[in-house]
């Protein structure tokens, strides 16, 4: 896996905001936030996408997703956030070490905007088909 800017951070060769660290996780404010509190959450793991982490990595930040969302919440009077983890750059990932947004939503509007454009109702027995396929590959 190739040196991303997120490995500098964990490895202490540039500087961040730290909100959060333990053996397993690494917590720190966004550089460009979509608003006041923007804060990322990521494993110590080198891995690029949520689907190659390990399950003690993973179990490690579930642990701590909830903890650090609340004090961003009690820090900056937010009422609402979104937990944001995209995978791929098809999917809006530029940097290619697993993270977690928490993007703090407020009344003037900032934070994270959510496209959601479905493309229709789940057919049954596609949907069938389609959930027993992913049974088999669990
Ligand atoms: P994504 O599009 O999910 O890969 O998001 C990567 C995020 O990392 C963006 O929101 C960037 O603003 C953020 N980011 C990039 N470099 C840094 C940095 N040096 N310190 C803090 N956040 C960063």
């Amino acid at each position: 896996m190739a040196d991303t800017i997120f490995q500098k951070i964990l490895d202490g060769d540039i500087p961040c905001h730290e909100i959060y660290r333990d053996e397993h996780v690494l917590s720190f404010l966004d550089i460009n936030p979509l608003s006041r509190g923007h804060t990322l959450v990521i494993p110590v793991e080198p891995a690029e996408t949520l689907d190659d982490l390990s399950d003690e990595a993973s179990a490690a930040i579930g642990r701590v997703l909830p903890r650090i969302s609340r004090a961003v919440l009690a820090a900056t009077g937010a009422k609402a956030f979104n937990v944001l983890q995209n995978n791929g750059r098809l999917a809006h990932q530029e940097v290619l070490h697993v993270h977690f947004h928490i993007i703090p939503r407020y009344d003037d509007g900032t934070g994270l905007g959510v496209g959601w454009n479905v493309i229709g109702t789940l057919d049954g027995n596609e949907g069938a088909d389609l959930s027993s396929s992913i049974r088999a590959k669990l």
